[in-house]
């Protein structure tokens, strides 16, 4: 045969033939998959959960458990899972224009996000206590929502913006008479439509700027009266806004400059006429987490807007929004935790490294059981502030949702991306593959700490409660005095802190220290007045520390029974 003749067609069939034939036995298969967990999914995310079953029952929600179970059955399918992870595979586009040319303003989604969206109106985690009220209104709507951010964290956004906006619209009846029960209807309309021809709308909020988000009295949008000015009259606006989440909202709480100072205005997507409000919008937000939902820039070309509240007092205005997106930021957080820790968990219990499975490794169970003892401690914490927005007409109650969700909004999203990144480790390099669930918990982590009040605005905002309301700190300490004699470590702790709380004068750059120690206490007396077995390991491990903490620096306490109370399965 010449030099780069091949053999003849037969010949090579013959060797390919004689080839298979010892290979028969094995076929293509190269090796067993084994030792790799199945997923965690088909699993109930309320039946599974004892600490947020005894929060329900504990805080006033027992009757809802029910259909929370039912939920929890729904929401632990494979096939509810599947929609936050195709969501998030498949991020929101923006048609800024219709092909012909013409301003649209549409913003697409994958069906999943709808699929999303509607389940959540349709439970009404974006109006029930407004809608229901009475006891255990908002512990109910909390744990639901908290199982539909273990789903999913970025539809979240506009039902949160939704539900803040009536106590917000309250404030100006007009408007309120007119748009409130379209906003609290459970009903999903995403068309994008006039509101007057939609059963349900959704609302966002506008306020940060390019040269401003915390400080948003440095906002420049014009706000020109159309006619007569005041309260509930029209208003054309002129500006940007540099953060606009869910912008195919059909309606916004936007902040301006009227001639009176800054104010807070009702601006929708579409004008009565029928025509487009130019609110347009520029360009969607290339974010590193939060993918499923659109953020956007936007102008505001003489956009038409009512003016909510009085004017000047836009920021007291739209607080009334932002305290209660605070108090979801920690809901939304505690769920991130949550199913980090089940995943964890889950994880470590089906995987086995040298011999033993992961979840039976001290050193593993330490790791688990201090994830297990955050999370349960953020969950605490806010089914307790849940309880007291349910009995706001309780002086008490009232100054713990003032201080206490200031505090918990700082600390729970403070401690939840540190929380991700350990979790994700426990599941070793497949933490880090984009098919587990782990890395959307870690991207979605930083999120929540930085809207609605960034770390050091939150604490800035806990010293002013303090220096302003005196009554806040007296329920904090009220609170967390309710539980002295439990722990040495916790009553020597409180002293500190009533001490270091004496002098207010130099508290701004004192602030993280003293929000961070006032946030640990909370959690503790929040723990103990639960009677939750990882209260005394929550003292040990975070106020008994001799180093910095990290996961799994436990001593002395029973680790085992810690993860086996927090395994999902
Ligand atoms: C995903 C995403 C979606 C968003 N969606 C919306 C939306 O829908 N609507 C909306 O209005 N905004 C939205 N925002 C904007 C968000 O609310 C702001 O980013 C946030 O308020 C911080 O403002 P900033 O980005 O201008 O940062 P800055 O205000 O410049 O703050 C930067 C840092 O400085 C710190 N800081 C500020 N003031 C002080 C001080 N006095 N002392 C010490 N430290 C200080 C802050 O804590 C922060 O860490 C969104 C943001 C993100 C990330």
């Amino acid at each position: 045969m010449k030099k780069g003749d091949g053999p003849p067609m037969n010949a090579l069939a013959d060797r390919q033939d004689n080839f298979r034939a010892p290979l028969d036995p094995y076929g293509a298969v190269t090796h067993e998959v084994f030792n790799q967990p199945v997923e965690l999914a088909e699993y109930n995310l309320f039946d599974s959960d004892i600490a947020l079953k005894e929060a329900v029952r504990r805080e006033g929600a027992s009757w809802a458990s029910d259909a929370l179970g039912a939920f929890g059955a729904r929401a632990g399918s494979a096939e509810f899972l599947e929609l936050g992870t195709l969501a998030n595979k498949n991020p929101p586009e923006l048609d800024s224009h219709d092909r012909y040319g013409r301003r649209a303003d549409l913003i697409r989604f994958h069906p999943s996000y709808h699929a999303l969206m509607k389940a959540s109106i349709e439970d009404g985690l974006h109006s029930s206590p407004w809608t229901d009220p009475g006891e255990g209104a908002h512990v109910a709507r909390a744990a639901r929502s908290y199982m539909h951010t273990e789903v999913e964290a970025g539809h979240g956004c506009p039902i949160t913006m939704t539900f803040a906006a009536t106590p917000c619209l309250k404030l100006q009846e007009d408007l309120a008479a007119q748009w409130l029960p379209k906003i609290q209807a459970r009903v999903y309309d995403p068309r994008n439509i006039p509101a007057e021809q939609k059963q349900g709308v959704t609302i966002g909020m506008a306020m940060t700027e390019k040269q401003g988000g915390s400080d948003v009295r440095a906002n420049t949008t014009r706000a020109i009266p159309v006619g007569a000015d005041g309260p509930g009259r029209a208003y054309e606006l002129v500006g940007h806004k540099f953060f606009v989440s869910a912008p195919m909202c059909d309606a916004f709480l936007v902040l301006a400059q009227a001639p009176g100072g800054l104010s807070c205005f009702l601006v929708p997507r579409w004008r009565p006429d029928g025509t487009k409000n130019p609110l347009q919008i520029i360009r969607l937000k290339r974010k590193m987490g939060n993918v499923s939902n659109a953020s956007s820039e936007t102008e505001l070309r003489g956009a038409l807007g009512w003016m909510v509240g009085p004017e000047g007092r836009g920021v007291a205005t739209i607080i009334e929004m932002v305290a209660m997106t605070r108090f979801d930021c920690m809901i939304g957080s505690s769920a991130g935790m949550r199913m980090a820790v089940s995943q964890a968990i889950d994880h470590c219990r089906q995987r086995k490294a040298f011999g033993a499975f992961l979840i039976d490794q001290p050193l593993m169970t330490a790791v688990l059981a201090d994830l297990a003892i955050e999370a349960e401690a953020a969950l605490t914490l806010t089914m307790r502030i849940a309880r007291a927005l349910d009995h706001r007409d309780d002086g008490h109650e009232d100054a713990l949702v003032r201080l206490g969700s200031a505090i918990g909004k700082y600390w729970i999203c403070k401690r939840t991306p540190g929380h991700a990144y350990e979790a994700l480790e426990c599941l070793g390099g497949s933490g880090v593959m984009e098919d587990s669930p782990m890395p959307r918990l870690y991207r979605e982590a930083p999120v929540n700490a930085i809207w609605e009040g960034s770390g050091n605005v939150q604490c800035l905002d806990i010293a002013r409660a303090i220096q302003r309301s005196p009554q806040t700190l007296e329920a904090y300490l009220a609170e967390v005095s309710s539980v002295k004699g439990e722990s040495a470590a916790l009553d020597t702790h409180v002293a500190a802190l009533k001490d270091d709380l004496r002098e207010l004068a130099d508290f701004d750059s004192r602030a993280r220290d003293v929000c961070d120690r006032l946030a640990v206490g909370l959690q503790a007396a929040a723990l103990f007045r639960a009677a939750s077995p990882v209260a005394q390991a929550f003292c040990r491990s975070r106020l008994e520390t001799r180093g910095a903490h990290n996961y799994g620096a436990l001593t002395g306490v029973d680790a085992k029974a810690i993860v086996k109370r927090a395994a999902p399965r």
